[in-house]
Parts: C-alpha cells; sequence; structure tokens
C-alpha cells in the first residue's frame, strides 16, 4: 500500500518533534512536509532543531533534509500532503484563521492545538470515547462549503489520565457526579524552552494558566452528543481541578476523586471495567492503539511518571491506588504520557480513525 502523505505544521517544537519520532516507519502514513514559523522556514529540517532536538531518537534520515515551510503560507503545503497535523504554538485566533485556511484548500487539519476546542462543529477526539464525533465533520463541510479540508482537535493533555478511566465506568452504567482532581504535570507540556528550570528544579509551580478551566470544561464536550448539527455539552458532570507543574520530564499524573450518582460500582466492579475495557479503535486494530487502553497497577507506589509513562507505545493510561475516599466514594491515580498519549500519539490515532472512515479518500 502506498503511504498517505502527511504534513506536519509546529514540526520543530516539542509536540512537532514528538510527531516526526512517532511517524517514523508508521504503516500508513509518511512525512513529507514540515513547516513552523518565519525563524526557521527555508533552513532544512535538520537546521532548523539544531540545538534544540528533544527526542531520544535521530532525527529520521527521511525528513532531515526536507526544507521547512512558512506554516502561516498554506500555499507551500499544497500538493505536498494529503492533510497536516497541527501543532502550532500561535495565538488561538491565528491558529483557528489559519487552520482554516488549510481545510478551505482542501487539506484536513488534525489538531492539537486549544483554538478550536471549542468551535461548534468542530470534533474534540478521544477515540476510545467519542469515535462517532467524527460524523459532525459532513456537516462543517457543509457550513463553510469546503470540499475535502475539515478541522478535528483533540483534547489538553491533563486530561488524558483520568478520563478515559472514567468514561469506561460511565460507560458500564456508573454515572460520575463530582470529582476533585490534582495534577502533577511534566516539563515537556510547556513546550521549549517552556519553564525556566530556575523556577521548577527542586520546586513546585501551582499554576499553570488556562489549564485548569480545560480540564473542568473540555470533558463537556468529550462526553456530548451531536444534535441538530451541532455538539451538546454533557453538562452532569462537575469537575473542580488544581493544575501543578512537577519537574517530571515526560508524563502527568493526575490524583481523582470521585462521586457516583445512586448507582454505585464495589472496587471489584471497576477494576473488572477497566481490566476488560477495549473500544473502536482496538476494534478497528488501529497501528496506534494500545492493546489494553487502561492498564491497572496493584503496587502501592504506582503509576509513577518514570516507570509507566512509555507503556504501550506510551499509548495506554496507567492507574493505581484503587481505594474509597473519605468525602467522595472512591480515590484513584492516574498516569498518561503528555506527549504522546496527550499529544501526538493522539493526534495519530485520531488521523488514523479518519483514514480508516475513509476522510481522507
Ligand atoms: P512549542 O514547543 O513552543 O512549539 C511551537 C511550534 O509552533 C514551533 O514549531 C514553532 O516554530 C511554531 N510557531 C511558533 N510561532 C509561530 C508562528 N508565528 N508561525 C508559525 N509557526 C509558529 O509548543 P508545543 O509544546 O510543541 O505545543 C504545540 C501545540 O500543541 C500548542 O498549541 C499546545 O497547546 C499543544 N499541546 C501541547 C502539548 C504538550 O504536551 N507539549 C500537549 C497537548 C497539546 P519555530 O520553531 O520556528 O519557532
Amino acid at each position: 500500500m502506498e503511504k498517505i502523505k502527511v504534513g506536519v505544521l509546529g514540526a520543530t517544537g516539542m509536540v512537532g518533534q514528538m510527531y516526526i519520532k512517532l511517524l517514523e516507519n508508521h504503516p500508513w502514513f509518511q512525512v513529507n512536509y514540515v513547516a513552523a514559523s518565519p525563524r526557521s522556514a527555508g533552513k532544512s529540517y535538520e537546521e532548523a532543531v539544531k540545538g534544540r532536538w528533544h527526542m531520544n531518537t535521530e532525527i529520521p534520515s527521511t525528513v532531515k533534509d526536507l526544507i521547512v515551510g512558512d506554516a502561516n503560507n498554506v500555499e507551500e503545503a499544497k500538493g505536498k500532503c494529503t492533510f497536516v497535523f497541527s501543532a502550532l504554538e500561535i495565538d488561538k485566533q491565528t491558529i483557528r484563521e489559519l487552520e482554516n485556511k488549510y481545510a478551505e484548500n482542501d487539506i484536513p487539519v488534525v489538531s492539537n492545538a486549544s483554538a478550536h476546542r471549542h468551535t461548534e462543529d468542530v470534533p474534540m477526539l478521544i477515540p476510545e470515547i467519542n469515535a462517532d464525533h467524527i460524523n459532525i465533520i459532513p456537516i462543517q463541510q457543509k457550513h463553510h462549503n469546503w470540499k475535502k479540508g475539515f478541522v478535528t482537535v483533540k483534547p489538553n493533555c491533563s486530561l488524558q489520565s483520568y478520563i478515559t478511566p472514567v468514561y469506561a465506568l460511565q460507560k458500564a452504567g456508573y454515572k460520575v457526579k463530582r470529582m476533585i482532581i490534582t495534577t502533577l504535570q511534566a516539563v515537556s507540556g510547556a513546550g521549549y524552552p517552556g519553564v525556566a528550570s530556575i523556577d521548577l528544579v527542586d520546586n513546585i509551580v501551582p499554576y499553570i494558566g488556562g489549564e485548569e478551566e480545560k480540564s473542568e470544561i473540555e470533558p463537556q464536550k468529550i462526553f456530548g452528543k451531536i444534535e441538530d448539527g451541532k455538539f451538546i455539552n454533557d453538562l452532569s458532570i462537575k469537575i473542580s481541578a488544581h493544575c501543578n507543574r512537577v519537574p517530571v520530564i515526560d508524563g502527568h499524573t493526575a490524583c481523582v476523586s470521585l462521586e457516583f450518582g445512586d448507582k454505585k460500582p464495589s472496587k471489584e466492579d471497576i477494576l473488572k471495567i477497566w481490566k476488560e475495557f477495549k473500544s473502536i479503535p482496538q476494534e478497528l486494530d488501529l497501528p496506534f492503539a494500545p492493546k489494553q487502553p487502561i492498564i491497572y497497577r496493584e503496587e502501592d507506589n504506582r503509576p509513577q511518571p518514570r516507570k509507566d509513562r512509555d507503556v504501550d507505545k506510551g499509548m495506554a493510561v496507567t492507574v493505581g491506588r484503587l481505594r474509597p475516599c473519605n468525602v467522595f466514594d472512591y480515590r484513584f491515580v492516574g498516569l498518561s504520557h503528555n506527549t504522546v498519549r496527550g499529544a501526538a500519539g493522539g493526534g495519530i490515532l485520531n488521523a488514523e480513525l479518519l483514514k480508516e472512515k475513509g476522510f481522507f479518500d
């Protein structure tokens, strides 16, 4: 099978580099175009990331000589890629307009940026939870009179450590009413250069701008449904989030207390639901789908970022420490790799779902 040519916008950044790493040897997709800011445009990719390549593998030989385009100029991408992954870090309005422009020019956008997360006709995808939300795409195309182009987004990386475990319980009939979450978020989540080392070594920063709001509001759309051509958010779950930046390189941890509605599961019920949970990406056997999306660790001192973030290509969520809560019903700790499951890997899984459903044909 001939591979689909893809582009990466923001290819020189933290998430963009992870795309370049993860897409090396991808069975369906091949990076054929890279773009970033005008500062990098015109250089070879190798030159553009010189001194700031953060991956633990070498730059793929198929990418290092590609000439970096200016992501602001859609014309440069034309003819080089069937769709683009967007990992841009610019102001939201500019990203919204730019991503629309790619779609308008018949280049679908699989985005990591937050700019379009609350646009009424843009799906915010976690394929294990809401793969059916891609059904909004033809409606989005109709709204804009786009022919082949469209925009999809993925949610914030901080959610990823607990949203699938919570969804699995809800799907099994145990509705969650309220949650309190404390996140311990890795430095790679802030991009590069991110938080100054003097602020973070031997320290914790109890504030990440905008992150608590995203953790509290985005699940409403993720759990929502399509009605009359737009998303109706699920407002039935109340979330209170504390988001902290901690001196960990990769891997966001979340300590979660949750309260169920009238129907409450036993600890054994929860463990069984998590163990048996499988969804669309596993059924479709998508290349980036984790075999088991939720992995429970029995040890008292797990999950831990260093030991658990890379499990199953960095795409599984590891949970542990499930125990009764003195205020709500249960407590647990969740962990996921923020630049893989929470960013580039999640984007690739979204693209695989879209490809499998014929959206790039
Ligand atoms: P980053 O390391 O700061 O990289 C930003 C990228 O955007 C670089 O390629 C940069 O190009 C490009 N860029 C900056 N200004 C530009 C401009 N004016 N025009 C065109 N391109 C421009 O950021 P990141 O952490 O990779 O995050 C990228 C996106 O993913 C953000 O929207 C972020 O919110 C989202 N996200 C990040 C994570 C994470 O864990 N890091 C997780 C989920 C979502 P130059 O190198 O040329 O400056």
